[in-house]
């Protein structure tokens, strides 16, 4: 059987790894194995101009079926012959031209109601303002971005209330790019501190080294107090523990796939959260996935950009998108669904590539990309798997949809997968926003907002039956341990115990 590892040991394999500074490996490829391409650098280090030098590179990668190489270097599939391709040209003339989404707008102002940020914080116009207004007023040559697009938090509620199908999301991101790039000081404490929040996953694969010293450090009196004089990151947050051993570190000691199957493949995009701080999601997914006959394949991958998107770091996210693009269309390929436990990482993978950047195969990505559990709903009979299965113990959790998943129509999929399996309590509590939106809430002078948008969550947690808190997204479950110290669990975590 072909285990496929994506940097450890294979049944058939020659492969060689060793891990770089930022937690990534440096691998001699195998062939019939299907991460290929340019695997993780260190991020934060590398020229603001996105060249990485030739050694940063995989130089060499056997083609995995006979196929042609890829403009990425990553996917020589027939199938994915890059002759099949149109170029996708996302920035005609150099420049992102929204104006089109910007004459849709109407101001019906069903944006603005739907925004978090702007119920609890009266110096945030808006969506409206910060979309097709803004948009509108930068046209002029002589116009700065407004500084209020950094407090978006890019939750995207905008998008989806949105009658008109304006690209806010769309036009956030490219605005706060713009006023990034273009006008904050680059040696001030914000950028800096934001810098540092949106490449979470360098400082993690540091810290992933060391774990148990991290997580003494994390707790010494006073280190998040020293964090928010320093580097205005909120003093009142408790820092995610990291995990003795990584998802990769554990799906490299198991050999990786245990399951051989060519007609059923999924590639998992496990995100920063899971692998360095949550491996026990990945490990369910893994399990609930074999359960089902899937063959799972964990290629090379960055960050998604979720956290880079939110703070303007274009740049950063770019680099990590090539390298995520390159090495998923590569699984995609071999005939491979790309999944995703994390609902920020599907939604960037889906959505914002493709309307940011003009990567080569970036369109196939987002077709192929799933959330797990939507994957899992489209292709097995989950419903006849459940009935009849009861757990052990009685359980009740309250489950908070995330923003994101409401963005991908998922915001009620834990709660109907769920519903008739026994001994499972499975209550919604609502649908407002959690109010953390990733890193908004770590912000020295975002904490108090970000706590009473996530007020209404809180209350509601409170009322539901059971301590056990229930999301998709890992920031959210942060923001909900914080506010009601409740455990917090993934529903894979919960269909593991159910099926698998
Ligand atoms: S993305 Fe969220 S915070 Fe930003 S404008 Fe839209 S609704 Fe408001
Ligand atoms: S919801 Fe859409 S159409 Fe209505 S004001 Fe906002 S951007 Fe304009």
């Amino acid at each position: 059987m072909t285990r496929h590892t994506d940097d450890g040991e294979t049944d058939e394999a020659t492969e060689t790894d060793t891990e770089d500074v930022d937690g990534s490996k440096s691998k001699t490829p195998v062939p019939g194995v299907p991460e290929a391409g340019r695997d993780e650098q260190p991020s934060i280090f590398v020229p603001d101009d996105g060249e990485v030098s030739d050694e940063t590179t995989s130089p060499e990668r056997p083609a995995t079926d006979g196929g042609v190489e890829s403009a990425t270097g990553g996917s020589d599939s027939a199938e994915l012959d890059p002759d099949a391709y149109d170029p996708v040209d996302v920035f005609p003339g150099g420049d992102l031209d929204l104006r089109e989404g910007a004459d849709s707008c109407y101001k019906c102002t069903s944006c603005d109601t739907s925004c978090p940020v702007a119920e609890v914080d009266e110096e945030f116009p808006g969506p409206k303002f910060q979309g097709p207004e803004q948009w509108r007023l930068k046209r002029k040559e002589d116009h700065d971005i407004d500084e209020s697009i950094t407090s978006c938090s890019n939750c995207m509620r905008c998008d989806d209330a949105c009658p008109s199908s304006v690209p806010l999301s769309q036009m956030h991101n490219e605005a706060r790019g713009q006023f990034v790039e273009e006008q904050m000081e680059k040696l001030s404490r914000e950028y800096i501190r934001n810098r540092i929040l949106s490449n979470y996953r360098f400082f993690a694969s540091i810290a992933s080294r060391v774990p148990r010293l991290a997580n003494a450090v994390a707790k010494i009196p006073g280190a998040m107090t020293l964090g928010e004089k320093v580097l205005g990151i909120a003093g009142e947050r408790e820092f995610p523990e990291f995990a003795t051993q990584t998802f990769r570190e554990w799906w490299r000691e198991r050999g990786g796939a245990q399951v051989d199957n060519p007609d059923k493949r999924v590639a998992y995009f496990h995100g920063c959260y899971s692998n360095y701080n949550t491996p026990e999601v990945g490990k369910a997914m893994v399990r609930v996935y074999e359960h089902f006959g899937y063959e799972v394949m964990v290629p090379p991958q960055k960050c998604s950009g979720t956290p880079m998107f939110a703070n303007g770091m274009l740049k950063d996210a770019r680099r990590h998108a090539e390298t995520n693009v390159e090495n998923l269309v590569a699984a995609i390929g071999e005939g491979a669904d790309v999944i995703a436990s994390c609902t920020s990482c599907s939604l960037s993978l889906r959505q914002e590539y493709p309307e940011l950047f003009d990567i080569h195969g970036i369109e196939d990505v987002s077709e192929h990309t799933f959330e797990a559990l939507e994957y899992l709903r489209i292709h097995e009979d989950l419903e006849t798997e459940l009935a009849g299965t009861e757990l052990a113990d009685e359980q009740s959790f309250a489950y908070h949809a995330p923003c994101h998943a409401r963005n991908q129509g998922l915001s009620r999929q834990a709660v109907e997968t769920f519903r008739d399996v026994e001994g499972v309590e499975m209550e919604d509590v609502g649908d407002s926003c959690s109010g953390i939106s990733g890193t908004y809430g770590w912000k020295e002078e975002k904490y108090e907002k970000s706590m009473e948008i996530g007020a209404e969550m809180f209350e509601h947690m409170e009322d539901a039956e059971g301590d056990v808190g229930m999301t998709e997204c890992p920031t959210c479950a942060m923001q909900m341990e914080h506010g009601t110290g409740y455990e917090i669990k993934h529903p894979l975590q919960l269909l593991e115990d159910t099926v698998a």
